[in-house]
């Protein structure tokens, strides 16, 4: 479904990101791991149009999407949940879910799909008319994750979405987002710094180290992987 092949981007002048090469298909969820400053942020940046990349492509269900903005890259059905959920604070959980229906046929499923996002996170129907701004961490990542859903994801990029949160609550989010790609048969890019988690729930995974995939191969493989385990895992 996404297939990244030769991937340069950076800042300006500055290049981070070195021959990215990856792919996630439909029903798969597909780790990206990595340390502090790896390059990972930066990689979803360049598949989200956010960062224009200077060489490479990156085909979307056969469509090259390199060159094209944001707003067309959305429109693809790639929707992210961004590192630090950047939710509207002073909107309630309800107009915060509304600004994920940002087109037509989203709009027009809205309603529909809110029913599922609120059977995914009961808490946030119990807490549609509060201001987001004083939900709980774990609620405003759930919130977060929720307005993703009414996008109608094809592929639903997940931006460390352990950042901050009890461990209960990620294996919360996590299990909604392999749900969907196994039910629903979207694609999952999972973006984490919580290696032992991500792979948990991932069937695949990439390791990029200073902006380039340095392992890849099944969660099982990587999970058990000496340089895994030495460098990421403290085992
Ligand atoms: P983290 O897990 O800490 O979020 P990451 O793997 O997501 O890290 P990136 O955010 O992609 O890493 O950053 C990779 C490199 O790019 C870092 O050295 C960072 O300083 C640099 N960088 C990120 N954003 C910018 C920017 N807007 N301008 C210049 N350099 C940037």
């Amino acid at each position: 479904m996404l297939k990244v092949e030769g991937l340069r981007a950076g800042y300006g002048a500055i290049n981070i990101l070195w021959d990215i090469s990856f792919s996630v298909d439909a029903g798969e969820v597909v780790a990206i791991l990595g340390s502090n400053g790896a390059g990972k942020t930066t990689m979803v940046r360049a598949v989200t149009g956010m960062v224009r990349p200077t060489a490479g492509s990156i085909q979307f269900e056969g469509e090259e999407l390199a060159k094209k903005s944001s707003r067309f890259i959305l429109d693809r059905g790639i929707v992210q949940v961004p590192e630090g959920r950047q939710i509207f604070t002073e909107m309630t959980v309800l107009e915060n879910l509304e600004m994920g229906a940002f087109n037509k046929a989203t709009r027009a499923a809205f309603s529909k799909n809110l029913d599922v996002a609120y059977r995914h996170f009961p808490k946030l129907k119990e807490r549609a008319k509060q201001a987001a701004g004083t939900l709980s961490g774990g609620e405003q990542q759930m919130l977060a994750v929720a307005r993703a859903l009414i996008g109608m994801p094809r592929l639903l990029i997940l931006d460390e979405p352990s950042l901050g949160l009890a461990p209960n609550i990620v294996d919360d989010i996590l299990e909604v987002a392999s749900g969907m790609a196994k039910r629903d048969r979207i694609a999952v890019l999972l973006v984490e710094q919580d290696i032992t988690k991500a792979l948990a729930c991932a069937d695949r995974g990439y390791v990029i180290e200073n902006g380039r995939i340095a392992l890849s191969g099944t969660a099982e493989a990587l999970s058990a992987n000496e340089h895994v385990k030495k460098a990421y895992l403290g085992i």
